[in-house]
Parts: C-alpha cells; sequence; structure tokens
C-alpha cells in the first residue's frame, strides 16, 4: 500500500527541482541527506512500520485470547471441570457480549448489527487504529522532505490487518481451529476488519493526495511516480468491495454480490503487490496473506474432493407449499449437531452453492462407515430455493438430482451435553438446527432436563416432525415440547384465527406458565388433529426463559434458531439472566449459555 517516496524520488531532477536550490514555485528542495537528516530528527521513514507491529500485537493479543478461552471452554464442557469464580467472570462477560445492539434504519444500510460483543471488538479496533493515526498531529513533512507520517502510518496499520481480512472471509481457516469460532460467526470481524483496512487505505490515498498537492500537483505525481498510478488501481477494486458488500446490495443481490467479492478480491491482491511488493515490511504481510488465503482454499478444495469421490445423489421432495425436504444418504461426511454445508446442484444453478442446516446427527450404530442420511429442509425464496422449488414441483413434487456438498461447517458442537438443563427455541426451518441438537442430546446427552419450544406458521409443519419428536421423547422421557402455530393453514380444518404477530403470553393466561406443565396443558384446543397439541400465537420468549432459568439447578443452556427478531429475544433474555446470576436472583443456577444460529451473514 506505499505510496512512500523512494529514497531519492525519480522527480529530483525534473520539473525545475534542483536538489539543495528553491525551484520555480519558490520552494527549497532538499538533497537527500538533507532530507533523511531532517526526518532523524522528526519521524524517520523506516521507522514508521512499528505502526504495523502495534497492530499485529493487537489482533495477536485478541487472538490468543479467545484461543485461552476456546480451550477454557472445551475443558469446562468436556471434562466438567469446575473453574474458580468461573460462574460470576462468565456470567460478567456474557452480559457485556450477548445483547442484541437495536437496530437503527439508517445505520443498517451500513452494517448488520448483531450482538454487542463483536461490536464491542470492532469498535475497540476503530479506535486503536484512529487514535494511533490521529493523536500525533505531525501528519506531513514540509514539502520534497519525504512521505507523509500519516500516509505511511495508515499504511502500516492497514497492511498488518490485511492477512486478518483474507482469513476471516475463508470457510476454512486458522482462526476458526485456535478459536474455534466457525466462518459464519467470523464474517462479522471479517466485515469489521475490511471496514478497518478501507479506513486506513482511504487515510493513505487522501494524504498521499495531499502531499501531492503540497509539492507539484497530483497530475504531477501520477506522471512521474508509478507507486500513485498502482495506488489509485488498488483503490478501485477496494471500493468496489467495500461498497458491495453493503448489507442492501450483498442481501438484495447475494449471487452478484459473492463473485463481484472474490473476483475484486484477487485483483486487489495483484494491484497491491505492483504497488507496495518489497517496501520495508510489505512483503511479510502480502505474503503471509497468500499463503494463509491458500492453505484455507487448499484445505477446502481437498475436504471437497475426499468428502465427494463422487457427487452425492440428493432426492427433493415437497412437503407442503412452503417446504422442500431434502434428503442426501452419505457414506464419506460426518457431522455433528448444528452444522450446516454448502449444497452445488449439477443441473439448477450449478455455479451457486447455498448453505442448509444438516436436521439430523448420526446415531450411535450408524457412525461406522454405513450409510447415513443427511436431512434438510429448505424454505422456498427468491432466487436458488424458488427455481428448485419450482423444479421439484414441475416433476411431480419428487426429483433425485447429482450434488456436491461443501462442508460441514459450525454447529453447536458437543458443548450442550455438559449441561444440566437445555432450552431449544426453534422458530420455522430454524426447526432443522434444532432437531439435530436434540437428537445429539437423546443419543448421547447425560440424561439431563430438556425442553423445546418451537414456533411455526402452519399445523401442517407440525406433521414433518410428529415421528421425530415421538422418538426424542421415547428416548428423552423428561423432554418437553411446546408448539406455538402463529397462522393457521386456511385449508386446516381448525377454525380459530390468530394473530400471527400476537405474543402467547403467559400472563394472558393469568399466571407463569410452571415448567413442570404438559404442553397438552397449555394448549388452548388449537388443533386437536396432531399428536402434539399447540398453542396460537407467538411464544413470549423473556418470560419462557425467565422462567426455566428460576427452574434450573445448575447450568443451563439456551439453543436457539430462527427469524432474527427471534434471536433477538433470546440475546436478550439471556443476557438478563446473566444479571439474574450476578445478584443471586437464581440461587440454583450456576450458568446461562446461548448458542444460536441464525440463516444468513
Ligand atoms: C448457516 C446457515 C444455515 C442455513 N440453513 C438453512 C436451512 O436449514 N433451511 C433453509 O431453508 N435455509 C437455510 N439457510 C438460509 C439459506 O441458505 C438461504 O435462504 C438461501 O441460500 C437463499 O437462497 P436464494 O437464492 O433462494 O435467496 P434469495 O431469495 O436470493 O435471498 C434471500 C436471502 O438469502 C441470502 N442468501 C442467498 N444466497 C446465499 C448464500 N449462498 N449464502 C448465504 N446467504 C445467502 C441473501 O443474502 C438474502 O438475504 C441457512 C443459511 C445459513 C447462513
Amino acid at each position: 500500500m506505499s505510496l512512500s517516496t523512494p529514497l531519492i524520488p525519480r522527480h529530483d531532477m525534473a520539473g525545475g527541482n534542483v536538489p539543495g536550490h528553491v525551484n520555480a514555485d519558490g520552494v527549497y528542495v532538499p538533497t537527500s541527506e538533507e532530507r533523511t537528516a531532517y526526518q532523524a530528527l522528526h519521524i524517520p521513514w523506516a521507522e514508521q512500520v512499528k505502526y504495523g507491529y502495534y497492530a499485529l500485537y493487537f489482533l495477536c493479543g485478541l487472538l490468543f485470547t479467545f484461543l485461552i478461552t476456546n480451550v477454557i471452554w472445551k475443558v469446562r464442557t468436556r471434562y466438567n471441570v469446575k473453574i474458580p469464580l468461573y460462574s460470576r467472570a462468565v456470567a460478567l462477560l456474557r452480559l457485556l457480549t450477548y445483547p442484541q445492539l437495536p437496530v437503527n434504519k439508517w445505520l443498517s444500510l451500513l452494517w448488520t448489527f448483531g450482538p454487542l460483543g463483536p461490536n464491542l471488538l470492532l469498535l475497540a479496533g476503530l479506535l486503536f487504529v484512529s487514535a494511533f493515526t490521529w493523536i500525533n498531529q505531525y501528519y506531513y513533512y514540509p514539502p520534497y522532505y519525504g512521505s507523509a507520517p500519516l500516509y505511511l502510518r495508515s499504511e502500516w496499520l492497514a497492511m498488518a490487518t490485511l492477512p486478518f481480512v483474507y482469513v476471516l472471509g475463508s470457510k476454512r481457516n486458522i482462526i476458526s481451529v485456535l478459536t474455534g469460532v466457525s466462518h459464519e460467526k467470523l464474517q462479522v470481524l471479517h466485515q469489521g476488519a475490511a471496514f478497518n483496512f478501507t479506513y486506513m487505505s482511504l487515510v493513505h490515498t487522501i494524504a498521499a493526495i495531499i502531499r501531492a498537492r503540497q509539492e507539484k500537483g497530483l497530475v504531477y505525481a501520477t506522471q512521474t511516480n508509478e507507486v500513485y498510478v498502482s495506488g489509485f488501481v488498488a483503490l478501485s477494486p477496494l471500493l468496489v468491495l467495500f461498497v458491495g458488500a453493503l448489507p442492501p446490495f450483498r442481501k438484495s443481490f447475494y449471487e452478484a454480490f459473492y463473485w463481484v467479492h472474490i473476483i475484486m478480491a484477487l485483483f486487489f491482491a495483484g494491484a497491491l503487490f505492483w504497488h507496495g511488493y518489497k517496501l520495508l515490511d510489505s512483503d511479510a504481510y502480502m505474503i503471509a496473506t497468500i499463503v494463509l488465503f491458500l492453505l484455507g482454499v487448499t484445505w477446502r478444495l481437498v475436504m471437497m474432493f475426499l468428502d465427494n469421490p463422487i457427487l452425492h445423489r440428493a432426492t427433493a421432495t415437497l412437503i407442503d407449499e412452503e417446504t422442500i425436504k431434502l434428503m442426501i444418504p452419505t457414506l464419506y461426511i460426518k457431522w455433528s449437531p448444528g452444522q450446516h454445508v454448502f449444497i452445488r446442484f449439477s443441473t439448477v444453478r450449478p455455479l451457486e452453492s447455498h448453505p442448509f442446516s444438516i436436521a439430523t446427527v448420526p446415531r450411535p450404530d450408524e457412525q461406522s462407515n454405513s450409510v447415513r442420511n443427511m436431512v434438510f429442509l429448505l424454505k422456498p425464496l427468491s432466487g436458488f430455493t424458488k427455481t428448485l422449488f419450482e423444479d421439484v414441483r414441475a416433476n411431480e413434487g419428487k426429483v433425485t438430482y447429482k450434488v456436491l456438498i461443501d462442508g460441514p461447517y459450525g454447529g453447536a458442537g458437543h458443548d450442550l451435553r455438559a449441561f444440566d438443563s437445555v432450552l431449544v427455541i426453534a422458530g420455522g426451518t430454524g426447526i432443522t438446527w434444532a432437531l439435530s441438537v436434540l437428537q445429539d442430546l437423546a443419543y448421547y446427552g447425560k440424561g439431563q432436563e430438556v425442553r423445546m419450544i418451537w414456533a411455526v406458521r402452519h399445523t401442517d409443519a407440525l406433521s414433518w416432525f410428529e415421528h421425530e419428536l415421538e422418538t426424542l421423547q421415547k428416548r428423552m422421557p423428561s423432554f418437553k415440547i411446546q408448539i406455538y402455530v402463529t397462522r393457521e393453514n386456511p385449508r386446516s380444518t381448525a377454525t380459530i384465527s390468530v394473530d400471527e404477530t400476537k405474543e402467547h403470553h403467559p400472563a394472558d393466561e393469568g399466571r407463569s406458565i410452571p415448567i413442570d406443565t404438559p404442553a397438552t396443558e397449555l394448549s388452548m384446543s388449537f388443533d386437536k388433529t396432531h399428536k402434539f397439541p399447540s398453542n396460537p400465537g407467538r411464544p413470549y420468549l423473556p418470560a419462557l426463559i425467565e422462567e426455566q432459568a428460576r427452574t434450573t439447578q445448575g447450568s443451563l443452556s439456551v439453543a436457539c434458531c430462527g427469524p432474527p427478531s427471534m434471536l433477538v429475544d433470546c440475546s436478550n433474555a439471556v443476557t438478563k439472566a446473566q444479571i439474574g446470576i450476578l445478584k443471586g436472583v437464581y440461587p440454583e443456577l450456576n450458568e446461562v449459555f446461548l448458542k444460536s444460529e441464525s440463516y444468513g451473514w
């Protein structure tokens, strides 16, 4: 990224600049010795690489902190080791990280708001680079005395961030391995690191332009100094990357965004080599970026090859007008609860691959070399999923496709098994994620208390899972199910009309819901045609989670997958429970952990 002046600038003898003399504009042009001596007294050019080191210390320090946290978490969940002060320290940490930020209509055009934790981290990063850039107000040398300190600082702060930007954006990457945080959760950090990188690059560019204007002008600088040209060439793809990734574009034109992003990221890397390779530390940052990025890509390709020695066969069936069920038998892929894979269909928009959560986990007797079934539920939206839906419908509701599987990624791991009580909350097709979590607890759990709340639009949807839920109930006698139907299907026999937006607040019934109340008692006889009775309206999650926290003895995990508003309610209610732990409101409860999955980034 350097726009810095070579030690002997090419234009010294051009344009009337004779070192040691006053030029045509009446400005003294120093000799290179004078310039070096001047810089040595102020901020030497080469010394400014230290800003890159500061950024590296900051980023590696964070990485190390996450690594240690990951190790502590693994020890806690795998071996159930009691760690002194763990309960209060963790409650405090979660209090600071779980709350969801209020969404501002205008700011959300720039940023996808989410939990406070990653936003705090990114704010710390932003303050860090801003402080190092702006606090020292020695921004420019006098004309002809060399590169502006402001653009050197911002350059090195940006360069040190570069490997992190590329690695955080990769599906398989070293940061996920070290921290245990999967690619979809790292997306927000990728976006934040890229934001900082672009911010520093713009400071770098503007400072370079100002410096050029203080001397013989920008046109002259671009004509005589190639580094200005390569700088602008590198800036163009960076701006396309930045603007193209803003939420309105990314969410509305995901496929276009994705391909433009990949192509521009490669173009940018190439332009950066042209712009600043072999300038002090720049080659180290660039090579680290390329090596780490290519390692991730190679790892992903190798895994894809090993997982798909031949293309998998996926049978798609229409369950109803809103859902496709996909069944993919596999011999090769191993997965854990809550994981998702990217599926590429060979005959339906083959250039695209989309993430879907696996609704099953391998049963204990399936773990060896037998064929295991991956089951998915897909909700048709307006792009690929709609095309697939129409294709299946045109083929009498059932088609078999050849597909390439990339993954699995993410998931709940086996962490939830360690908790004394697990509350699983699912909205709509979030049930796929929830089911695999429940199956894991049923097959491999320690017999803990498990409760599920599922909000679904139509009672039709219940029939997909009745068999599965019954099996779970048989395996986990204490398993409680509460189903909320938010909008009755007009084709159903039920006659009560329901306001989807209305929450089914326990207080509506003049009492709170005791945790051991069977779902049958809670039911308002809304639907008698299904084995699992349901309540009308949306579940009032704050009260349900509070109730669960109040009655849990030991540790509680809330696992939530559903629409954004549901995740917000869960996060905020679990945050409130942390306050309860710190204040000693729940004497029997020592920990509340939130595991959430959102179907987007
Ligand atoms: C980790 C994860 C797990 C998911 N699991 C499920 C599941 O089990 N069942 C289910 O029905 N849906 C699931 N989704 C959502 C599903 O991936 C999208 O609905 C699907 O990709 C939309 O494709 P489309 O072209 O029809 O979307 P469009 O109608 O074009 O866009 C709808 C939304 O989907 C987003 N989107 C589109 N393509 C992608 C993509 N390749 N990757 C990420 N987001 C994309 C868009 O940004 C937009 O916000 C999951 C998403 C994620 C991130």
